[in-house]
């Protein structure tokens, strides 16, 4: 047999899987998807939590195709998820996609065959297939941290984990609800579940940077207008810093006086969202200017909370702002106002175990009828590593990860010929709109795989020396960042202390322009043969 059964595999038929399929057939590969799902959406498929909705305004995060985008029709700024499921299924129609994927089928193994040059791919439903090239479109944020409570067996009640959010009812009016985690998942759960709860108490370990949304219905005359010039709306969003019609900070505040770093400060307040982390072009290298807008949010805090205790409790202080993704809510701070909300401080009190009528912290224990989990992912190579890639010796890609990853554009890894990762590390990722970053790189690959094609070339992987100069980069421009030093998912932390920040922080747009210079030149830094 000299012929793959496809000549492309995808895993994931989330944003990045749809869109991977589609490309790929319409360039007139076999291809086939695997999703261990039972259908397409990804995190939009899993986390149907209350109060999910996408912080990149909708206008922004969805496929700039011609084709769609004047077929749809966003209802809200920031779009809620049942919406934003329900756009990844007309989507997937509308791409005609169902057809060559393979749901509740879960990648388990994929081993790269050196003699025939391609993928022999098992999967959990028992079969194998074989492919040449493999993309992985398993998503950064899709393996969740499970619950590492004692004694949650026993628990009487129901427990429910925002990531894996079941379909069926979870009943929560009335109810006594525990919520552990105030990350962006626990955040939007709590201010949707507080109006409804008997009582709801907030199990909170590190307090949090939130903004507000100022959400609100779409302006439809805006989308309209957008729809009329996808293809250059798409090309301006593509040269920008973060793909989302975010604002560009213009000054640095250590130039401004009080009265102007205010003013900066409540306009960036009053557009909302992430446009707090661009107030000043040095927050994110400089304390002292990082400080500044640590210090408002937490003013807004004071004034939102009336109970001060409650309040003090909810300021975060023990890290520079935006070096953890900022949270973007609807309202949560004002939740902390409602009388049957309770925060819980289990820093100072720590959740000791799971009883079987609720959670036992060293001092307390609080009666619950439903727990909700919202303890965040196995970011980056969480669902990677599950799918237990392999070379002909046995190694699986992230072997030499330990002092961080290696990669080249964030798309290949050197020793895994024709092995594609989608968003992973060392691309711009969780830092930019993550539909342009996974469009922008199925477009990559397409173009690389035709490439190939008119060469005849049926391998292709990095030389090592461009791995190094990529991984160097990627370092480089992280050197004085303060979300370097702060733990959190984009942080690898080697053994003896030393950081890496694991995305690429030049931007979507420079990012975009290395890959076409790559492209330009060749494919410079990839061996083919
Ligand atoms: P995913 O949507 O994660 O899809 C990956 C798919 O792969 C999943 O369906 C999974 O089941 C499947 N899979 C994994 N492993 C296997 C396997 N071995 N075999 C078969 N299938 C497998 N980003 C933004 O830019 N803006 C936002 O507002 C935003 N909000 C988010 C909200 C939540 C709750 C979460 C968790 C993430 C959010 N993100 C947001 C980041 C989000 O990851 C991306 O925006 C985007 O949805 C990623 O799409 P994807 O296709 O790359 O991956
Ligand atoms: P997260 O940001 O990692 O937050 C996890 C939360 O769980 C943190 O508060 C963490 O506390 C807590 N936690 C973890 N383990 C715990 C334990 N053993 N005991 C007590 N508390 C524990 O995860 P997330 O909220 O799911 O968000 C992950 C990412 O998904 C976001 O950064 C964002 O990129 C994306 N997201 C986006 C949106 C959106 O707005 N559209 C919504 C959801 C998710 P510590 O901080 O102390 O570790």
């Amino acid at each position: 047999m000299t012929v793959p059964d496809f000549d492309a595999a995808v895993v994931g038929g989330g944003i990045g899987g749809i869109y991977a399929v589609h490309r790929f057939f319409e360039r007139g590969l076999r291809v086939v998807g695997f999703e261990s799902a039972d259908g397409v959406g990804g995190v939009w498929r899993h986390n149907r939590y209350p109060g999910c909705r996408v912080d990149v305004e909708s206008e922004y995060y969805c496929y700039f195709d011609p084709e769609l985008y004047p077929s749809w029709q966003w209802t809200e700024r920031y779009s809620p998820q049942p919406e934003l499921l329900a756009y990844l299924e007309f989507a997937a129609d509308r791409y005609g996609v169902r057809p060559h994927f393979r749901f509740n089928t879960p990648v388990t193994s994929a081993t790269w065959n050196p003699s025939r040059n391609w993928y022999e791919i098992g999967t959990g439903a028992g079969d194998t297939v074989t492919a040449r090239f493999l993309v992985m479109a398993v998503g950064q944020l899709s393996d969740a941290r499970r619950p590492p409570f004692a004694g949650l067996a026993e628990f009487a009640g129901r427990w429910v984990a925002s990531s894996h959010w079941p379909e069926d009812e979870v009943e929560l009016a009335g109810r006594r609800i525990g919520v552990i985690g105030t990350g962006s998942s626990g955040v939007q759960t709590v201010t949707a579940v507080a109006p409804v709860a008997e009582h709801l108490y907030v199990f909170q370990r590190t307090a949090n940077y939130s903004v507000p949304d100022h959400n609100g219905p779409l302006d439809v005359r805006g989308w309209a207008g957008y729809g009329a010039d996808v293809l250059g709306l798409s090309q301006r969003m593509l040269s920008s810093p973060t793909g989302s019609g975010l604002p560009v900070a213009e000054v640095a505040a250590r130039d401004l006086s009080p009265a102007e770093r205010t003013r900066w400060l409540e306009e960036r307040w009053a557009q909302g969202g992430h446009a707090m982390n661009l107030v000043f072009t040095d927050q994110g290298t400089d304390w002292e200017s990082n400080g500044y807008v640590c210090e408002f949010v937490r003013e807004k805090v004071r004034v939102a909370v009336r109970d001060p205790a409650t309040a003090e409790a909810l300021l975060p202080t023990s890290y520079p702002i935006g070096t953890r993704r900022l949270i973007v809510d609807t309202g949560y701070y004002e939740t902390f106002n409602r009388d049957n909300v309770t925060l819980v401080d289990i820093r100072s009190d720590p959740i000791e175990r799971i009883t079987r009528t609720g959670i036992q912290t060293r001092d307390h224990h609080y009666e619950l009828d439903v727990i909700v989990f919202a303890l965040g992912f196995n970011a980056f190579t969480g669902s990677f590593d599950k799918a237990n890639i392999r070379d002909g010796n046995g190694r699986t890609p992230t072997d030499n990860w330990r002092h961080g990853p290696r990669t080249y554009l964030g798309m290949m890894t050197t020793g895994f010929p024709n092995l594609f990762n989608l968003t992973g590390p060392g691309s711009p990722s969780v830092l930019a709109n993550m539909v342009l970053g996974n469009v922008h790189q199925v477009d990559f690959v397409g173009d690389l795989v035709a490439h190939m094609g008119e060469h005849g070339y049926t391998r292709v992987e990095p030389t090592e020396a461009a791995q190094d100069a990529w991984t160097r980069h990627v370092a480089d421009l992280s050197g004085t960042l303060l979300r370097r030093v702060v733990e959190n998912y984009m942080v690898h932390v080697n053994a003896d202390g030393s950081r890496v920040f694991i995305p690429y922080i030049g931007g979507l747009g420079r990012y975009v322009e290395t890959c076409r210079e790559v492209a330009d030149d060749r494919y410079r830094g990839f061996a083919f043969a």
